[in-house]
């Protein structure tokens, strides 16, 4: 199959991982007789620099018209001064938008051989947690207001959601968590918000079109809570676009490290934007020690998810299981008596359990 792929390193650790997750690419266009060409595009920091945009044209042309994207990470310190609408960031925001990549998928799966920082009581049956989040409205893309009122700064911030906005991702969170153990759990502060209360409805009359899924509701600070307590017992989790951004890092850290999840932003076509879920990490970029491994999970999404290549992806999945169960490590993941590798190296060892 012949399939054209966005690459965008971007910017601190971005193209470290990037250049693992393109190995293993590589060889699994080998072993199963693809073409997988890149399309190497500029977006944050480094599109800044060289050619004055956080996201050049030539990039939202790319991510549109190519099959699916890999984005790195973007931002940094050295951006920091930039107007709000050319931070690297708002590249991000900017592809998604263009996308109408409404649903973000962020699996967190805790490896049976690797240390949650959570005590074995709480870690209990495992983590194997599905968050779906909104990711092309809510707050992040309401009107941010700066104003004057009685005499002192104001700050405003809207969140608005629509119906059909929220039903649409609630379709996908419905599909995923059939296919899993047919648990769901919307994820709110209906309580108090009117953007929550408008979820709830809409998942509620969508529910009785799903009715082998158990869907139940909590609220966003008892998630938070609930995250570090009984882990094992949430499944799949749905919720908005802010919510989901900060509750995915949360559980990210429950499974060892941010290093350790990949993402796929989905709309309504197969096109689909693939990114693991840390940053540019600034303060660990040039010194080959990032983890690559929620890069190449990502890439793996992507070839099951847009590309319909479900060998292939489970080929990756399973040489990602063997490099950690044969006691490779890289730092953030580190463990007594395991050894320790380079990200520059992990792509290479990886590539060797596809064989
Ligand atoms: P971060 O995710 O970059 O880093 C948080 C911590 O996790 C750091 O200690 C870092 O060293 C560590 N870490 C992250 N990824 C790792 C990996 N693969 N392997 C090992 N350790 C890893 O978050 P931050 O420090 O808050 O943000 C840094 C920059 O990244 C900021 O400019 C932020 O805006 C940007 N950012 C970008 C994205 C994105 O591109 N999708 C997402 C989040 C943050």
């Amino acid at each position: 199959m012949y399939k054209r792929i966005c690459v965008i390193e971007g910017d601190g650790i971005g193209p470290e991982v990037m250049a693992q997750a393109i190995k293993v690419l590589n060889t699994i266009a080998k072993k199963f007789n693809h073409n997988f060409e890149y399309v190497y595009r500029l977006a944050g920091g480094v599109a800044i620099d060289k050619t004055g945009k956080c996201l050049p044209n030539e990039t939202l042309d790319s991510v549109l018209e190519t099959d699916s994207t890999l984005l790195g990470a973007v931002g940094g310190n050295k951006w920091d001064n930039q107007p709000p609408e050319n931070r690297p960031e708002k590249a991000l925001l900017g592809i998604r938008k263009a996308m109408q990549v409404y649903a973000n998928l962020r699996p967190q799966k805790l490896y049976a051989e690797l240390d949650s920082p959570l005590k074995a009581e709480y870690v209990g049956d495992g983590i194997d947690i599905m968050i779906v989040r909104e990711l092309v409205s809510g707050v992040y893309f309401g009107e941010h207001i700066q104003s004057i009122e009685d005499n002192q700064n104001v700050a405003t911030d809207i969140m608005k959601y629509t119906e059909s906005e929220i039903s649409r991702v609630a379709k996908v969170a419905f599909e995923l968590a059939k296919q899993r153990t047919g648990n769901l759990i919307l994820v709110d502060k209906a309580n108090v918000l009117a953007t929550s209360k408008l979820w709830r409805k809409v998942v509620i009359d969508m529910s009785k079109d799903y009715p082998d899924v158990n869907l139940e509701f909590m609220y966003v600070d008892n998630c938070a809570m609930q995250l570090i307590k009984k882990p094992s017992k949430i499944d799949t989790i749905l919720t908005e676009n802010m919510f989901g951004d900060i509750l995915s890092d949360e559980a990210s850290s429950l499974i060892g490290s941010i290093g350790m999840s990949g993402s796929a932003s989905l709309g309504d076509g197969t096109r689909g934007f693939y990114e693991a879920i840390h940053g540019s990490a600034p303060d660990i970029a040039g010194k080959d020690i990032a983890n690559p491994i929620g890069m190449i999970l990502s890439s793996s999404m992507m070839l099951r998810l847009s590309f319909g290549m479900t060998e292939e992806a489970d080929c990756i999945d399973k040489a990602i299981n063997q490099f950690i169960k044969s006691g490779y490590r890289t730092a953030d993941i580190m463990q007594d008596g395991k050894k320790l590798v380079k990200c520059s190296e992990v792509g290479n060892l990886i590539c060797g359990f596809i064989g």
